[in-house]
């Protein structure tokens, strides 16, 4: 805790002190008091001096020397550091006490916490056992404490291993060791002094004087500060533009204070004369009005009086660390502390402080709080004596605090959470000091404004602020009463039911609060504000449900509650009473009672009261202590109707605003009733309500009961008599009315599941929420977590059995893992459930239907039987069967069967008929339970019998059968024959028992169970007939429907798809032709054995205009989307600095570590060119006409979204057809007599010196001697690379030319970030270079997918890669022939060093694949005439191509043998295979050239071992050129994976010898020179000596970065990160790189960078080095991925983890413990490694178009 960098003893070397000074100090005789102050009036306006701009180092070191120093010399009578030396560790408390930084994790366990609020620091969780329990993880918000050690906060494991007694390896001793007397002695002289000088100086209140004892005789000095302290109602440019106004100062200055009043609190902003200071403090105040309503808070503050405050605090500070050490420390300050002066009525020290706390600037409360922590917070006795100080001062404190403007975390209100929650400490404070009736009183002070004139409360005009520090003292009720006592006193009893009667003072200020009245006519003009109270009521709903609990502990109490909660009901139940009573008949059933309408009168939707006494009322039942109700509330008193009426009229307002008869009175309105059902209010609320109805249904007569109901739903004249009224409005506004009230009627009567109600636990109650939701559909863990109520744990009680009614299915690679209901779990369902929404209702229903029509069931959906009322509710079901009811649900049959439709609704009948089953359900178990002459239940014999009345005489019954005639009610015929079914079991069951014997009554049951089988089955034989009717015309509607829709771009698109799928199968079908006709040879891509081109016609369609076109070179271009970007994909040496343009770059040679390449990717779509032209400039022009659009499209650099799948793009790939050649075989045998490879090579090297003998002089003599040496014999001229065999160039079509010069220019553009230059000669070279970068990474995402070389691609890879090779291979036509010949000889350098060309760089220090592509591509300039622009023919290029590739493979397995194959760590036995015997012949070459720095030791096998793996991604790369460049088919090896067929197929395609050394061996002669001279590389060499390292192969291929399996080591991991820039301790973002592993300090000043004269924030500047501008990022305290592009763009990713439940946690807002998901991770990977980083990044601002206002530059 004692942190060092505040300057503890460790902080630097100490100055000497006089020995005179010291010795003042030790003398025993001196008075401490006086002395001390005399010291600090002396030296601390000295050193505090410079407070404009302070040099902290050195301040610290004087206050070290003149005072702290002696101070502890005195205090411990020895030397300071020794004597804390020895203490160090003693002191160590067994409470852990960390206190908690904003944003720091903090860990709580589910299983051990006692409530919520008890956590866990990092390093105690991480050992702790809750490690392996139901832990949640949370960021802080700051202030809060660790709570390991505590005992009362943990059910099990309170202390970590670290806390442990004895664990600790200093504290062997397993008791601290107590300081000695004469320690104890000073520290009782000293702190009183010490206590009271901090004290008075934070509480100084004196601007220019100071008191008397430190005001030294010198005469003032006239020096002042003008002081500018920090307040929440400015915002940081407000003050920084006040200040530069009004003290004309620099921005920077400006910014540099407004930072350190933000941190500190407060800051001297000028130092001079009084009168200076005074006017900068008015102009401070004057221009800080001008820009926000309220003047920023000035003060003008003498010198001294500054330095003395702020030498208080580091006094604070200094007391802070030496609590640590030692408990007697700890308990001589607390008792200072507490110390009461003898005889005055003044507050304590730390009373006082507490006082002052809000007038206090934010760092001097910052040092108080720490210091409470450090000491009273870590002695469990001194806690307490401070909790009773808390709240003695409780009331003047909480009013401090909401007139404060401060956050509450830096409020001492913000500790009462730390004594609250103990519970132990909560009894003791509500037993003394009464803290409830304190708590509750402190609300009823505080909001009194919002009082109307019935002392009910109105929020309107509400201050949120305000509310929400009235909110923190509602939260100090609950963490009072969260732990329920186990032990009751008679005091405890008093004191709560004080507290209790004192809470419903608040209630009753509520009850009835904020009335509404129906709007007639007008709209109303302004919505009211509804959100207070409701949210007031969210808040209460915890509180008011623990208060019930608390009740129900004790008999007596719940009893005394009872009755003064009844009491309070009653105060506020005379709205009305001045009414003459009416009264209402029907049926022969009267009811008097007072007029009142909900459609005319107020209501109010606020009614905590009456719920309250509906809970108690159910906690009465529950425990039976209901049989003395009437001992405490006598019947008269007792009143139900009265009790009934005010929930009533709620409900009665729900179904009038669902009748939209309340549409006038806005939409404030319809959120209260959306909130009052919402899982958030509904226990206090709703639930309530229909409670109270239940109590009212159980205690009322039933007639009466319903006649009520009748008349408030202001429906009795609906059952009295048909109104005929033709408005159709009225009508509908009734049918929604009568359908209202039917299902509160079932509610009263089916909704049992409430303890106390029935005889029901929590969890029944819980499983049937959750049965409920999963009827709907499967659902996720969190979505189930939210629809279901919290208690004050924020627990919902839903993993307890969560099991036993579901099972979890898990998650794919997208998504969510979602639980489904067990089978056996679906009897349960109850359409009419009374949580469900209308939405939800319908769902559930169709859902359920649907399922039953599967399992060819029928669609009958009865509600299940309820559970048995308890005693106390069970007269709730005499309503079901009295008078009122049969006639209810007689006249709603009735107009079923004889009105019109409009009269009535079929959800109406749905209820009518779940009204029946409920009533025969009922009659059925009770004649099931006891004997039939018992049962006076007798709903059958009421629901069979002629009505009464005069209306008519028909039965129930009877009216059901007709029912079935109705056609419009087709969909409830089966509940119907399921109701008239449960008729005759009833009817049995009366007449068995009656008079039959149990036995024979079954065999009847079993007949009678086979005949409803038998109709059953017929039923469903003509279900099963109609269905399949239904769903053949259904089908046939269908098919003609989506025809029709299926809207313009989707048919195309479709259109498209077929062509190419069409178009791969004749591949495929013309493939296998040729693997049927021709034999292995033709599978040869060089030398003269080459295979036929697979001549290939492509036809495409444009998806633009949709015409088709064949891809010809002479006809308009055709063009592919396309998207080139920069990529570090492939680098293991990532966070090279990289130059951010390529002005000066040279790209012709690929570094081997291919630190940077250019990739281009295309999603497949072809374009006529002139249409994408046309389609692109339409896009401009559209695009610049819109907002923010520069943040998905850089206009500049030619973005655009391909028009069909929306990728983001950048540019077109001409598409060039391939050039169908083939070799005849005799011309071909006789070239092979003449040309070798050293007659090539002379060939060759006779062109290219006579082309520089055309253009620049001198290199001849080199060249020719050259060829002179080589064969005697020198026929050769100019002319004789032409003798083998020329054609006339391709002639390309003007567009084709034209889209061949854009594209090369983009990725010229692209890949070196320049300015657009067609003539720039780097443009061929990019160009070859994107071409073998791209294939490079195609080969590599092959190998790590596990795919085989080729026919794995993705179609818009493949089209993708075809297309920019054969675009590569045309390039060079328009490019000037001697810069291509220019380029050529540069790169025939490499592998020709006696080509002697300038600048070639070492053999190791190029990738030979790029050189490949290069010298491939680039050799047919070699055949240009001057006037003529020949090519070579099919069989002089195969020849070439031969030539070229093995060449560069010679070089290649050169490299491998010299970088890879130089230590041996593998002891095998040594095999004599040919490849072996080859390899160390030639390494005994190599050996021999490089003058024996090549050890030849390297066993052969070794060697090839190392040369065959290390050339594989060579060959695959090179297979995979020469296949798009020739379209040669390869072997049928290569379309499986496959180790060894692959290598041997590779040979086979590239005519290589499977023994690659025997390539040396043939060309030996011609190579040998090559060889001396490649070894005789000085890089080579220096390479071999082991001076520098080269890369090795095969290149490692990338991968992201290893995270760990658990997410809490890395949270770990980010609480250790400390920015590498800045020290203190503000909360850091810490970001890691997914490329690298760096750890980052994003979104944060102190690490912003200047790239280029522009700000950059951490991962942005990251991103250019390690990916090139793109890079993938985990922001780990909020557990999301973010993906970003350049400077502008990015987006954000779920994050690879997810809990147990297979969800991810964005924000960590669920805390769950989440682990690494592998496959989500590979998905990343790939997103990565196919280079679609920018694509998804597009598509998701497409989509959210939120993260626009984000600046990601400053990420
Ligand atoms: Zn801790
Ligand atoms: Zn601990
Ligand atoms: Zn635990
Ligand atoms: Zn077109
Ligand atoms: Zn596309
Ligand atoms: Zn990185
Ligand atoms: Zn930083």
């Amino acid at each position: 805790m004692a942190d060092g960098g505040t300057g503890g003893p460790a902080a630097g070397g100490r100055v000497p002190v006089r020995p005179q000074e010291r010795a003042m100090w030790c003398d025993e005789r001196f008075n401490f008091q006086a002395t001390f102050l005399q010291c600090l009036a002396k030296h601390v306006p000295n050193i505090y001096s410079a407070e404009m701009d302070p040099l902290l180092e050195k301040q610290e070191e004087m206050v070290q020397a003149a005072i702290l120093y002696p101070l502890e010399c005195y205090l411990f009578g020895e030397d300071p550091d020794i004597f804390l030396e020895k203490l160090q560790h003693s002191g160590t408390s067994q409470i852990c006490g960390k206190v908690f930084k904003g944003g720091e994790t903090t860990y709580s366990c589910r299983d051990c916490a006692v409530d919520p609020t008890c956590v866990l620091c990092m390093d105690c969780f991480q050992n702790s056992i809750h490690k392996n329990h139901r832990y949640k993880m949370h960021s802080s918000t700051g202030g809060g404490f660790c709570d390991c050690g505590d005992t009362e906060a943990w059910k099990a494991g309170p202390l970590c291993t670290k806390h442990q007694p004895g664990a600790s390896d200093s504290a062997k001793e397993d008791s601290e060791c107590p300081l000695n007397e004469e320690i104890m002695e000073h520290s009782r002289r000293v702190f009183p002094s010490v206590i009271k000088y901090i004290v008075e100086m934070l509480i100084w209140e004196e601007e220019k004087e100071l008191p008397p004892e430190l005001t030294i005789s010198r005469e003032k000095v006239d020096s002042y500060y003008c002081v500018l302290f920090n307040d929440e109602h400015h915002s940081y440019d407000h003050v920084i533009y006040s200040l530069q106004r009004a003290l004309g100062c620099e921005l920077g200055e400006a910014q540099l204070h407004t930072t350190a009043i933000d941190k500190e609190g407060r800051r001297a902003v000028k130092a001079g004369r009084y009168v200076s200071c005074q006017e900068a403090k008015e102009e401070i105040k004057r221009h800080s009005e001008n820009v926000s309503q309220r003047p920023l808070h000035v003060e003008v503050l003498h010198a001294d009086v500054m330095a003395h405050q702020k030498f208080a605090l580091r006094l604070g500070s200094w007391l802070n660390k030496l609590m640590s050490y030692s408990s007697d420390f700890r308990q001589i300050f607390c008792q200072i502390c507490l110390r009461e002066e003898a005889g005055s009525e003044k507050p304590c020290f730390i009373s006082k402080l507490m006082l002052w706390d809000a007038k206090l600037h934010k760092g001097a409360r910052k040092v108080l709080h720490e210091l409470i922590f450090s000491s009273f917070f870590m002695e469990m006795e001194y806690k307490k004596l401070f909790a009773v100080e808390f709240v003695k001062y409780y009331k003047a404190l909480q009013k401090e605090y909401i007139s404060d403007d401060h956050d509450r975390v830096l409020s001492v209100t913000a500790l009462s959470v730390q004594m609250f929650t103990v519970p132990t400490l909560a009894r003791h404070l509500i037993e003394e000091q009464n803290v409830i009736t304190t708590i509750t009183e402190t609300l009823l002070e505080v909001l009194p404004e919002y009082l109307d004139k019935n002392d009910k409360f109105n929020f309107q005009g509400y201050s949120q602020d305000k509310l929400n520090r009235v909110y923190a003292v509602i939260y100090d009720l609950k963490y009072v009463l969260v732990s329920k006592p186990t032990v009751w006193t008679e005091r405890l009893r008093e004191r709560f039911l004080e507290g209790f009667v004192s809470f419903l003072r608040i209630l009753t200020c509520m009850q009835g609060m904020e009335e509404i009245k129906r709007q007639i006519g007008q709209h109303i003009e302004v919505d009211p504000d509804w959100e207070a109270a409701i949210s007031i009521q969210m808040q209460l709903k915890n509180i008011l449900l623990m208060f019930q609990e608390w009740c129900a502990c004790d008999e007596e109490l719940l009893l005394r509650a009872y009755r003064e909660c009844h009491k309070a009901v009653m105060r506020c139940s005379t709205s009305g009473r001045t009414r003459e009573k009416t009264v209402f008949h029907l049926c022969g059933h009267t009811l008097e009672s007072r007029p009142y309408r909900v459609s005319a009168d107020p209501v109010s939707i606020h009614l905590p009261l009456s719920r309250t006494l509906a809970g108690l009322h159910v906690r009465l039942s529950k425990t039976g202590t209901i049989s003395r109700l009437y001992e405490f509330v006598s019947p008269e008193e007792f009143q139900v109707e009265l009790l009934v009426e005010y929930p009533l009229r709620c409900l009665v307002l729900v179904a009038q605003v669902a009748a939209e008869m309340w549409r006038r009175n806005g939409l404030s309105l319809i959120s209260q009733v959306f909130y009052y059902q919402d899982v958030k209010c509904r226990e206090e609320m709703y639930d309530k309500d229909i409670i109270m109805l239940q109590i009212g249904a159980s205690l009322m007569d039933p007639n009466q009961f319903l006649l009520l109901i009748l008349q408030r739903y202001e429906l009795a004249d609906y059952f009295r008599k048909i109104k005929p009224t033709k408005d159709q409005d009225l009508i509908k506004q009734c049918n929604v009315l009568i359908e209202e009230m039917l299902q509160i009627l079932i509610y009263v009567v089916g909704e049992r599941y409430v303890p106390g109600v029935s005889n029901v636990t929590k969890e029944d109650v819980i499983m049937r929420e959750i049965i409920h939701l999963l009827c709907i559909e499967p659902m996720a863990h969190s979505a189930i977590t939210k629809s279901l109520p919290e208690n004050e744990n924020n627990e919902t009680g839903l993993e307890d059995v969560i099991d036993k009614v579901a099972t979890f299915k898990k998650p794919g690679v997208s998504g969510h893992g979602v639980y489904e209901l067990k089978d056996e779990c679906l009897k349960e369902f109850n359409m009419f459930f009374y949580h469900y929404t209308k939405t939800q209702h319908s769902k559930a229903e169709h859902t359920q239907k649907k399922r039953r029509k599967q399992e060819n069931k029928d669609e009958a959906l009865p509600p299940p039987p309820p559970p048995d009322f308890s005693p106390a509710f069970s007269n709730v079901v005499r309503i079901l069967k009295c008078d009122i009811m049969m006639h209810v649900l007689r006249t709603i049959l009735q107009r079923a069967v004889e009105l019109e439709t409009h009269f009535w609704t079929e959800a109406m009948i749905q209820m009518v008929l779940h009204l029946l089953s409920l009533g025969l359900l009922e009659e059925k178990q009770q004649l099931q339970k006891s004997p039939e002459e018992e049962v006076t239940f007798d709903f059958y014999h009421k629901a069979t019998r002629m009505g009464s009345s005069a209306l008519n005489a028909v039965s129930v019954l009877m009216l059901l059968e007709k029912l079935r005639a109705v056609p419009q009610l087709e969909a409830q015929k089966d509940t119907v024959n399921w109701i008239l079914q449960m008729f005759d079991t009833v009817k049995r069951l009366r007449e068995k028992s009656c008079l039959t014997t149990a036995a024979a009554t079954s065999g009847s049951e079993a007949t009678k169970g086979d005949e409803t089988q038998s109709t059953q089955d017929k039923e469903k034989a003509e279900r099963k007939r109609k269905a399949e009717a239904a769903r053949l015309h259904r089908q046939k509607i269908m098919a003609q429907m989506s025809a029709l829709q299926r809207n313009f771009i989707e048919t195309h698109k479709l259109l498209y798809e077929n062509t190419l799928e069409t178009q791969g199968k004749e591949d495929a079908l013309m493939e296998e032709e040729s693997t049927s006709s021709a034999i292995d040879s033709s599978r040869i891509a060089l030398g003269p054995k080459r295979g036929p081109s697979v001549a290939e016609k492509e036809v495409l369609t444009c998806i633009l205009c949709q015409e088709e076109q064949e891809v010809k070179l002479e006809s308009a271009a055709m063009v592919l989307s396309a998207c080139v970007q920069k990529s570090t994909a492939l680098t293991q040496n990532r966070c090279k600095v990289l130059e951010l343009s390529g002005d000066t770059l040279d790209p012709l040679f690929m570094h081997p570590d291919l630190p940077c390449g250019t990739h281009t990717g295309s999603c497949g779509h072809v374009m006529h060119a002139a249409c994408w032209q046309k389609y692109f400039e339409a896009m401009q022009l559209n695009f610049r006409q819109r907002l923010h659009v520069e943040q998905i499209f850089d206009l500049e650099n030619g973005e655009y979204l391909c028009p069909l799948c929306k990728s983001l793009c950048n540019t077109v790939i001409p598409l060039v057809p391939l050039q169908p050649q083939k070799i005849n075989s005799e011309d071909a045998e006789a070239v092979a007599q003449i040309l070798s490879l050293a007659r090539w090579l002379e060939i060759i090297l006779v062109r290219i010196s006579g082309y520089s003998d055309k253009n620049v002089k001198g290199e001849k003599e080199s060249l020719a001697a050259l060829t002179h040496k080589g064969v005697g014999n020198s026929a050769l001229e100019f002319h004789s690379i032409l003798s083998f065999g020329v054609q006339s160039s391709a002639k390309y079509s003007s567009s084709i030319k034209e889209m061949l010069i854009l594209f090369a220019t983009t990725i010229y553009r692209v890949g070196l970030k320049v300015a657009p230059n067609e003539a720039d000669y780097r443009i061929p070279m990019m160009t070859w270079s994107t071409c073998a970068f791209t294939i490079q990474c195609i080969e590599n995402l092959l190998e790590t997918e596990g795919k085989p070389l080729f026919g794995s691609l993705q179609n818009r890879q493949h089209s993708g890669l075809k297309a920019l090779v054969q675009f590569a291979a045309a390039q060079r036509t328009t490019s000037p022939q001697i810069l291509i010949q220019k380029h050529l000889v540069r790169l025939l350098g490499v592998l020709l060093p006696h080509l002697k060309v300038e600048d070639t760089p070492s053999l190791l220090e190029v990738d030979m694949f790029h050189v490949l592509v290069g010298v491939v591509l680039s050799f047919p300039s070699l055949y240009w005439e001057d006037a003529v622009d020949l090519q070579p023919s099919s069989i002089s290029s195969a020849y070439n191509h031969l030539y070229l590739f093995h060449l560069t493979t010679l070089a290649h397995i050169t490299q491998i043998v010299v970088s890879s194959a130089t230590e041996s760590t593998t002891t095998r036995l040594p095999d004599s295979s040919e490849e072996a015997q080859s390899a160390q012949a030639f390494c005994r070459e190599v050996c021999q050239y490089t003058s024996g720095c090549f050890s030849q030791d390297i066993p052969g096998w070794l060697v090839w071992d190392c040369v065959k793996k290390g050339i594989m991604p060579y060959l695959r790369c090179a297979a995979l050129f020469f296949h798009y460049l020739l379209g040669v088919s390869p072997p049928e090896e290569l379309l499986q994976v496959s180790e060894e067929g692959q290598f041997k197929a590779l040979c086979n395609y590239l005519s290589l010898p499977t023994n690659l050394f025997l390539l040396f061996e043939e060309y030996w002669d011609t190579v040998n020179p090559l060889l001396q001279r490649w070894c005789a590389d000085p890089v080579l060499l220096s390479c071999l000596k082991g001076k520098s390292i080269a890369v090795r192969y095969p290149r490692k291929r990338n991968s992201l970065i290893e995270l760990p399996e658990d997410y809490s080591c890395l949270l770990n991991q980010a609480s250790q990160f400390r920015c590498p820039r800045s020290s203190d301790d503000e909360q850091k973002h810490p970001v890691l790189c997914l490329f690298c592993g760096a750890m980052l300090c994003s979104q944060n000043t102190c690490c912003q960078e200047l790239v280029n004269g522009e700000e950059l924030g951490a991962c942005t500047s990251h991103a250019l080095q390690c990916g090139a501008g793109v890079c993938m990022f985990l922001k780990i305290r909020e557990c999301k991925v973010v993906l970003i592009e350049g400077k502008t763009r990015g987006c954000l990713y779920p994050a690879p983890y997810l809990d147990e439940y297979g969800e991810t946690d964005p924000g960590l807002k669920r805390g769950n413990p989440l682990h690494l998901c592998r496959e989500r991770y590979r998905k990343l990977h790939l997103l990565w490694q196919q280079h679609c980083i920018i694509e998804e990044i597009a598509r998701s601002q497409e989509t959210n178009q939120i993260f626009f206002g984000f600046n990601w530059q400053l990420l």
